[in-house]
């Protein structure tokens, strides 16, 4: 029922594309005089970053400057197929400029200009429509094969199950007949979505009780305390370890890869993460520090060992404000991130090791920024559940008008049905109800 004006919509939009100035600046690629070549490329399934250079002709070296320069607003970690890579050349074979895309409407590009790297973002006109999706649990159903089967990428019925998992005991509480309701926001490029936020989700049920869960973002880019809390600001991650700094930009994951000094391949036993010199490091959980000094290599480095057995490391600070044998609280400030060891910039090098004492990517632990909001986020978060809860009047305010116009009967009949869309800018400005 939602495609029809979606066609429309789509169809201005096509319209529009045609003659905006992007086409101009795609034109400019190449340019004639100095015979540039483009080599076009895209990341292939279980292909690395490395590889997916190699394949537009940008070789190890090239690499680690084309990744050193882009590292602090590309979140290399998140590479995904069909990731597009783009490098043109100059008629002496070098690389003069480099573009990375992870979707359509947004590039990363890397300019040389005077012998030095300069970062250019281009970003298209997108829109943002919200839209609920709701339900009823029949007798052979599941709340995720019913959001999957109304066309929600994977990833994104996972995030709406992992948050009602923390509150409803679907094995032992969910009945036929339990309802669930969704407000999505959809970030569309072209008829195609390509961003998603959730950012409510409820569930109701005779034997479950009522939940509801509301998305929070915070003023500050890639910060760790974004997230689905409840109303009074529970975070909806039951337990894990906190976060070791206040905002999360991984530069270099885990695993196989090419050492940024010394170029060799080396096994990555943690991840590095952005932060400014003197940016506060907090421990990720209770525990003893089994170690606190400094070595050429990892610099002032600090080891926690916590009440599993499990162990934290933090490589690279400025500074360490504990010592060994002390004990440290949870997100207890242990120090500040620096650039001390063999690095080529502030970061914070954070490695943990299972109780059985063998490393792991930290990031495949489950943690939490805060167990409950507080503050001035507390305050924010008020401030966003009443503009979600706003949202969804607004919307049941037009689904009614629809059915009125159009008199679609038995819209109850389907497992899942969804409410009309309001349409926002990219600065959240609504610009059309979407109406018939
Ligand atoms: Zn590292």
């Amino acid at each position: 029922m939602l495609f029809p004006y979606m066609a429309k919509f789509y169809l201005l939009i096509s319209f529009m594309l045609l003659f905006s100035p992007f086409e101009a600046t795609a034109s400019t690629i190449l340019t004639p005089q100095w015979e540039n070549v483009t080599q076009q490329g895209e990341v292939k399934r279980g292909q690395g970053l490395y590889q997916a250079l190699r394949a537009v002709q940008i070789d190890n070296a090239l690499a680690l400057e084309i990744i050193n320069a882009l590292s602090d607003e590309v979140e290399f970690s998140k590479l995904k197929v069909g990731d597009k890579l783009e490098a043109t050349f100059n008629q002496h074979k070098e690389l003069v400029k480099f573009s990375f895309s992870q979707n359509p409407a947004e590039k990363h590009i890397v300019k040389k200009i005077e012998g030095k790297w300069q970062y250019e973002f281009l970003e298209e006109k997108t829109f943002w429509n919200a839209r609920i999706l709701e339900g009823e649990l029949r007798a052979n159903s599941t709340l995720q094969s019913d959001l999957l089967a109304h066309g929600l990428s994977p990833s994104v019925v996972n995030e709406i199950v992992n948050v009602l998992l923390l509150r409803v005991n679907f094995r032992m509480n969910a009945r036929v007949g339990d309802v669930f309701k969704v407000l999505l926001h959809e970030r569309m490029f072209q008829g195609t979505t390509i961003q998603t936020k959730v950012l409510y989700t409820s569930y109701q049920g005779v034997r479950a009780g009522k939940h509801e869960a509301f998305f929070y973002e915070d003023a500050q880019k890639s910060s760790t305390y974004t997230a689905h809390y409840t109303e009074d600001g529970q975070a909806l991650i039951s337990s894990g370890l906190r976060y070791p700094l206040a905002s999360l930009h991984v530069r270099s994951g885990y695993g196989w890869r090419r050492h940024p000094v010394t170029g060799q391949r080396a096994m990555h036993r943690g991840v590095d993460l952005r932060g400014r010199r003197g940016t506060p490091v907090h421990a990720v959980a209770d525990g003893r520090v089994v170690n606190s000094n400094y070595n050429q290599f990892a610099g002032n480095q600090i080891a926690i060992r916590h009440r599993d057995g499990s162990q934290s490391y933090y490589l690279h600070l400025d500074r360490r404000s504990v010592k060994k044998g002390d004990w440290v609280r949870t997100y207890q400030v242990i120090g500040t991130v620096g650039a001390t060891g063999r690095v080529t910039g502030p970061h914070l090098h954070f490695g943990f090791k299972t109780p059985q004492g063998k490393w792991m990517n930290p990031l495949n632990k489950r943690m939490i920024a805060t167990p409950k909001l507080q503050g001035e986020r507390l305050a924010s978060l008020k401030e966003q559940i009443s503009s979600i809860r706003g949202l969804m009047i607004d919307l049941e305010i037009i689904k009614d008008a629809k059915y009125l116009l159009a008199q679609i009967p038995n819209q109850r009949e389907e497992s899942i049905f969804e409410w009309d869309v309001l349409q926002f800018d990219d600065e959240n400005q609504r610009v059309s109800l979407m109406a018939l």
